[in-house]
């Protein structure tokens, strides 16, 4: 009877859903046919108001910037806009906000159609340009929880707090993967892994949207498809070459699972792959994206990107020969987004037959019915008000919790952590004192250097641990440069920084333990680009003199992506990698450092031991051979995927599978007991990895294909298990088809070590 109560129910949705999908359906068809061309075009225009320009400014009053009216009003009502992104320049109070995103509605409202403006923003660790909201970690940090619903809380109080600033459009998850330690926006991924990446970004869309309509979600936006987040020199925007069948294994499956779980807007990859703009590729934007993929959402360009396929990539001779290639490609929103050529231009195109008419409409309808499906036509503007959790506790607590399960103990030698209450501690070195290093990019300004200046009630490092009792902090070494990082030269050691490392020194000798927080200064994009991944001298210098006091060190890293330390690991006792932890990341490594609490995070990458020497944890077999003075491939990496300590012991027993061999379109479950066998409570994440043993494409050593976090209290057990499809098996074929091919796998859950064989 069970199961004929859920048919029934199942039966209902599946009749109410496409009810309603027609009526917004059919309410889009009829505002679309009393649509001017120009019109259509100016919904298909995003643009910024970011450069404050004096002059007539009627509402500037109510507001803390110049915001030129002038410029707003040839904006909606000439050009007919119908999208605004980012901000004024400077962070804005959600009441700001409010009265921001209102003077844009309220014109909007004196339109003919009377069609609301969709805003957009990089909402992408909370709502990092409103000020007083909950900043959570970046996402390489949430990748490390290895915590579904953990990351999915933080995405639906980000799009909380979001609606609470009256924006409905969150340019979020990023879902390409990151695979290259040197690019500068790996710390925006879930990491190298596809599984990972995947289920986390669907956990993302899931938190953002709930259910789309109600005032407390936001629409997702997928970035950037496809193929971003590897360009062959590591610097950002810079071409990239996937094979076809690399592209379908590890970059489209978490679009492809983004899409299903029904985000609806997606941002387009500003580079090029194989030659190719993905901005004019319709091979990408609309043969595989609406084909394949079946996405029926809005194709929104990244900043400039048309304009980009003239200047930067030489494809198109002209700005209207990009406009064409493009909206033809599939682009259905530019972001433009300083003038209003875009919107001039394409009305010329389609007049002159260049682009179809049929093509902006089916652009067109699909920015009306997101901006439907978000309730915008009833209510253009959310009032903070109506959003007292913003801000809260409640909230502060769940970034805390994501820190606390985010930071990863990569070694602990003789168990120097946790410390005992009174422990001499001094806490030195550029990450110590500042909010930059916990929160990176995008935070209260794109570059995040604002962060020390809207976080001063938050901790520091320095703060926190000083806060707690036996500490003290001296700076050791500083950042040098304002905007962007110090490794892009290997900075020498100055004067200065020596008497800052004597001065570190002295006060070391004091001390029983050396807290040492390492990494890098905030950046976003291009101005995070190296020249070198190795850890900048100064930091080496000041790392080699406290070693020399004979203490204990305990080093904490916070650093958007694996700087290269090797030079100084057997120096350090213990090694935190605290990636970007956010606002409460220094309260969380409090409570980490003295056993309040015990770390669980995992690494979401590899951590590489050689600045030349790159290998992702699902290597080929043949990257790591070696035969003695004849053949050595050295997988030689500082740390692995996958790595992560605890206080705790855990013990793995009782491994079994409900069958051992596996037909066409059977399933197999996985289970297996873990024992909390230790001294602490503690947190554990159980990950799963298959090896397919022999395959007509050849198979990578090993790939994630489960995971699940479970708490465990001291002595307690629990069962985890895992369902095991066709698809955990399955690869992309020479023919690129997805497959899965007869023989045998091997599953390795837990420690790696207790292996069984499958069928
Ligand atoms: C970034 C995007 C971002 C956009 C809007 C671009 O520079 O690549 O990720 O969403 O700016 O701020």
């Amino acid at each position: 009877s069970c199961n004929s109560k859920s048919t029934e129910e199942n039966d209902k949705t599946i009749k109410e859903k496409p009810s309603m999908n027609t009526e917004i359906d059919k309410k889009v068809a009829s505002l679309l046919s009393e649509m001017t061309l120009e019109e259509k075009v100016g919904q298909m225009t995003q643009i910024t108001l970011d450069v404050v320009t004096k002059g007539d400014n009627q509402y500037s009053s109510a507001l803390p910037y110049e915001l030129d009216s002038a410029l707003v009003r040839k904006a909606i009502h000439t050009y007919k806009v119908g999208s605004i992104l980012n901000t004024p320049g400077i962070p804005l109070s959600r009441q700001d906000w409010y009265k921001t995103i209102k003077i844009f509605q309220d014109e909007a409202a004196k339109t003919p159609r009377q069609i609301p403006i969709i805003y957009g923003i990089d909402a992408i660790h909370g709502v990092n340009y409103t000020t007083e909201a909950t900043l959570f970690p970046q996402q390489i940090a949430l990748a490390a929880t290895f915590n579904r619903d953990l990351v999915k809380e933080v995405a639906k109080i980000s799009a909380y707090e979001t609606r609470a600033s009256s924006i409905p459009w969150n340019f979020s998850p990023v879902l390409g993967l990151g695979r290259n330690p040197l690019w500068p926006r790996l710390w925006e991924t879930f990491g190298e892994d596809v599984y990972l990446g995947k289920t986390m970004g669907v956990a993302m869309v899931e938190g953002y949207q709930g259910t789309l309509g109600d005032p407390y979600t936001v629409a997702s936006c997928m970035k950037h498809y496809l193929g971003y987040s590897v360009p062959l020199s590591g610097k950002d925007r810079t071409p990239a070459w996937i094979p076809e069948r690399e592209l379908r294994q590890y970059f489209l499956p978490a679009f492809k699972a983004a899409v299903d779980a029904g985000s609806v807007t997606l941002m387009i990859n500003s580079g090029e792959i194989n030659g190719v703009p993905v901005h004019a590729s319709k091979f990408l934007l609309t043969d595989v994206l609406r084909g394949e993929l079946g996405f029926e959402g809005i194709a929104v360009t990244d900043w400039a990107d048309i304009n980009y396929l003239h200047t930067r990539h030489k494809v198109a001779e002209t700005i209207k020969d990009a406009i064409k290639m493009s909206i033809n490609a599939g682009v259905d929103m530019s972001m433009v987004p300083h003038d209003f050529e875009f919107a001039e231009l394409l009305v010329e195109l389609v007049k002159e037959g260049s682009v179809a008419e049929e093509r902006i409409n089916s652009a067109v309808s699909r920015i009306l019915k997101v901006k439907m499906q978000l309730g915008l036509f009833e209510s253009p503007v959310t009032d903070p008000k109506d959003y007292p959790d913003f801000g809260s506790e409640k909230f502060a607590s769940v970034s805390k919790k994501a820190a606390l399960e985010s930071f990863t103990l990569l070694k602990n030698k003789e168990d120097v952590l946790p410390l005992e209450k009174g422990t001499k501690i001094l806490v030195t070195g550029p990450t110590a004192n500042t909010m930059r290093s916990l929160n990176g990019g995008w935070s209260y300004n794109w570059q995040g250097s604002e962060a020390d200046n809207y976080a001063k009630d938050k901790n520091t490092i320095a703060e926190a641990i000083v806060g707690l009792g036996n500490a003290t902090f001296v700076q050791g070494v500083s950042f040098k440069e304002d905007n962007g990082i110090d490794s892009t030269v290997l900075k020498e050691v100055s004067f200065e920084d020596q008497k800052n490392i004597d001065a570190a020194v002295k006060a070391a000798q004091q001390t029983d333990v050396i807290l040492l927080c390492l990494g890098e200064n905030s950046y976003t994009e291009t101005p995070g680009n190296i020249n070198s991944i190795l850890l900048p001298k100064d930091q080496v210098e000041l790392t080699k003199a406290l070693a020399k006091t004979g203490k204990k060190i305990v080093l904490v890293l916070l650093e958007g992506r694996p700087i290269i330390f090797n030079e100084i690991e057997p120096l350090v006792d213990a090694v935190f990698m605290g990636y970007l932890p956010g606002n409460h990341g220094a309260d969380a490594l409090g409570d980490l450092l003295y056993g309040l609490e015990s770390p669980s995070g995992r690494l979401p990458i590899n951590y590489p031991k050689h600045p030349h020497a790159f290998v992702n944890y699902n290597h080929k077999h043949s990257d790591n051979i070696s035969i003695p003075n004849y053949y050595d491939s050295d997988y030689d990496q500082q740390y692995e995927f996958g790595d992560g300590l605890s206080y705790t012991t855990f013990e793995y027993s009782n491994l079994s599978v409900s069958a051992e061999e596996m037909n066409e379109d059977g399933s197999i479950d996985v289970s297996i007991t873990v024992t909390n066998t230790g001294s602490r409570d503690g947190k554990e994440a159980v990950l799963l990895f298959i090896s397919d043993l022999y395959a007509s494409i050849t198979p990578e050593v090993r790939a994630l294909k489960g995971y699940e976090k479970i708490a465990l209290s001291k002595g307690e057990s629990k069962e985890v298990s895992f369902t095991i499809t066709k698809d955990e098996l399955s690869f992309v074929n020479q023919e690129l088809e997805t497959i899965a091919e007869p023989g045998d796998f091997e599953i390795s859950i837990g420690d790696l070590k207790k292996k069984i064989k499958l069928k």
